[in-house]
């Protein structure tokens, strides 16, 4: 199928009120742009230079997102114009954006990355980490940054009921922090596991190979 069919394809099987972030890392311009030429507007990168070189070349009102591990010496390359980051996995990293995007005057949006897969993975923020971090800013802490939401990734599995379960406990969360202040986005789900994703009460989902194809990561 072209991207179009695919594009057209992921859309229609999305409720209305779930949010499409189009991962386009490792894809070209070309790519965005034929999908941004058919209304999207949100994409997803998850390497900064990468971003940094395709934002340049690509319309001004894209809402870009980074969904990767940042370091935090990269965030003043993005500070400027990034719409939102939903990979915030240390308090360390929490304070870095604050720092720029205050220096650019501007309040940017954060997802917390909270580890919910069973497997052993990098990234992300134990539950009592993000309730710690989630509290703080609540406190003010943090006055260029808007917690929007909680961002996860599930087990790489065909275990639908696994994927299901650290869903769930991520959806509770997002309730759990709801009782004390209105959250936007939860963000769950990609190419093969966004309908569970959906289910378990997530609104916004991050569909990258569904859209453009497979990753080529040997060019
Ligand atoms: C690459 C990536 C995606 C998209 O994955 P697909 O399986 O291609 O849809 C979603 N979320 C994160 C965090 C990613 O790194």
């Amino acid at each position: 199928m072209s991207i179009q069919e695919n594009y057209h394809y992921i859309k229609n099987r999305l409720p209305a009120h779930v949010q499409l972030v189009a991962v386009s890392k490792t894809h070209p311009v070309s790519a965005i742009r034929e999908v941004y030429d058919l209304g999207q507007r949100i994409f997803g990168e998850n390497k900064v230079q990468e971003l940094t070189e395709k934002q340049l070349e690509l319309p001004q009102d894209i809402q870009w997102h980074i969904i990767g591990h940042l370091q935090t010496n990269k965030v003043k390359y993005i500070a400027g114009f990034i719409d939102t980051i939903q990979s915030v996995d240390s308090e360390k990293l929490l304070k870095e954006i604050d720092k720029e995007a205050a220096k650019h005057n501007r309040t940017i949006k954060v997802l917390l990355q909270v580890k919910i897969a069973e497997e052993d993975t990098k990234y992300g923020l134990t539950k009592d980490e993000s309730r710690e971090l989630f509290r703080q800013s609540l406190n003010g802490a943090f006055p260029h940054i808007a917690i929007s939401g909680l961002m996860g990734m599930a087990t790489f599995t065909e275990d639908k009921e696994q994927v299901r379960k650290e869903f769930m406990s991520l959806k509770e969360l997002f309730d759990e922090f709801s009782h004390d202040k209105t959250l936007e986005t939860l963000s769950m789900g990609m190419s093969d596991d966004f309908p569970v994703a959906i289910e378990c009460g997530a609104n916004s989902v991050r569909v990258g190979s569904a859209i453009f194809g497979q990753r080529d990561y040997s060019v």
